[in-house]
């Protein structure tokens, strides 16, 4: 068979093995195997807490956000609906209508491609920039978002942004923690990558540590009842992720949310940071 090196043939030549795979969209893939090259970093002595969300990809506590860009142009959008709306008329079996799913999938394919090479940049940038990396354990976070539906009515571009981001959350996520951990541990110098449970994370003060559902104004707003604090909501999540982050991994840090200064009440008691 042939194949086109997209790939430096210096890399190939210290493969370890090869493998070839194809894809829904019909592709072919040469891919090989070889010890996984460090990723260089200085010490930066900076730590952060990430909010996974549906407004922004991701908050960070030092007040960035992470964005994940539209994944297809408008055109690449209206000729997938169009398709599946076709798909959905045509009879099952038929050769026309695996036409249309493979056009479809080659769409999809493209989607997930660009998506993955998001994921890249934004796992380096983070693994670069930061010492401590503390974030949420999604597999709680998906609970209770689902059974509160904090997610209200988006508008029309925030509906496509937020689809995008809870892409993210249910099937990006595991993809992203992985290229973190990976490049963390092959890090030139050490990186470490905290889990913390996320309950109460959205409805607790980062200043005071008070925490109930009332803190919550709406989507985007935080505005605490104990102390006044008002902040973006997710940057407030942020804060108190890497606070958790701080109390696993016993660094210290210059969080606001010291853990000491929280109150320990119910059944707004603080919920122990657990690492995963
Ligand atoms: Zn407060």
């Amino acid at each position: 068979m042939k194949f086109r090196i997209t790939r430096n043939w210096s890399e190939i030549e210290t493969a370890l093995s090869a493998r070839v795979t194809k894809d829904r969209a019909g592709r072919w893939f040469v891919s090989f195997t070889r010890p996984a090259s460090k990723l260089e970093r200085s010490a930066t002595d900076k730590a952060v807490g990430l909010d996974m969300g549906v407004t922004h990809t991701a908050a960070m506590s030092d007040g960035q956000f992470l964005d994940m860009p539209e994944l297809l142009s408008k055109g690449e959008r209206q000729r997938k609906r169009r398709l599946q709306r076709k798909l959905a008329r045509q009879t099952k079996g038929s050769k026309r209508r695996n036409q249309t799913k493979l056009a479809i999938a080659k769409i999809s394919t493209r989607e997930k491609d660009r998506r993955k090479d998001w994921i890249e940049k934004a796992t380096t940038k983070l693994v670069r920039n930061y010492d401590l990396i503390a974030i949420e354990d999604l597999k709680i976070k998906n609970m209770t978002r689902s059974a509160k539906g904090t997610v209200e009515r988006p508008g029309k571009n925030v509906a496509q942004k937020s689809g995008l981001n809870r892409v993210i959350l249910s099937q990006g996520w595991g993809l992203f923690r992985k290229r973190l951990t990976d490049k963390a541990n092959g890090a030139t110098t050490p990186v470490e990558i905290v889990f913390v449970n996320p309950a109460y994370t959205s409805m607790r003060c980062s200043e005071c540590g008070h925490a109930e559902q009332e803190n919550r104004k709406s989507q985007a707003v935080f505005a605490c009842t104990n102390c006044g604090h008002t902040d973006n909501a997710d940057l407030n999540a942020a804060k108190n992720i890497l606070a958790a982050g701080h109390a696993v991994s016993g660094r210290g840090g210059t969080s606001h949310a010291k853990p000491d200064r929280v109150k320990h009440s119910d059944p707004t008691k603080r919920q122990p940071a657990r690492a995963a």
